[in-house]
């Protein structure tokens, strides 16, 4: 079995909270939200980060950006606004080695992140 944490949500064997479940992606919501909004955006292929994508992954990466779009809507921050962030590696606080968008709202947010 994969010992990565998202794989194991993508396969039902650690639990989520589902926001939206499509073909490739999936939303749920972060055990630790740091906003009273806060989702992440993952595809359902493991992708280790943003700094790994390839041409080959354009239509996952659109797809991702489409279910934030109707995450957001659903959510009800589309029309205040919302943040979407991918964090890289080391420097970036990567923590978990699978890539995901964190989609951020309800509240004013800050620029810029520490
Ligand atoms: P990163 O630090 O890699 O940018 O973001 C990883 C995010 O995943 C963190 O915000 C963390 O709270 C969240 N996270 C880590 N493990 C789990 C988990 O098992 N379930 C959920 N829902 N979120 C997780
Ligand atoms: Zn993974």
């Amino acid at each position: 079995m994969s010992e990565c944490v998202f794989c194991q949500i993508v396969a039902g064997t650690v639990p989520s909270q589902k926001v939206l479940d499509t073909e490739r992606v999936l939303v749920f919501h972060d055990i630790r939200p740091q906003a009273p909004v806060h989702v992440l955006v993952i595809p359902k292929q493991h992708i280790a980060s943003a700094h790994a994508l390839q041409a080959e992954h354009a239509t996952v990466l659109m797809d991702m950006h489409l279910a934030a779009q109707q995450a957001a809507e659903q959510l009800g921050i589309a029309q205040d606004g919302y943040r979407l962030v991918t964090n890289v590696g080391w420097h970036g606080q990567q923590t978990v080695p699978h890539l995901h968008y964190h989609l951020l709202g309800g509240r004013q947010l800050q620029w810029p992140p520490g």
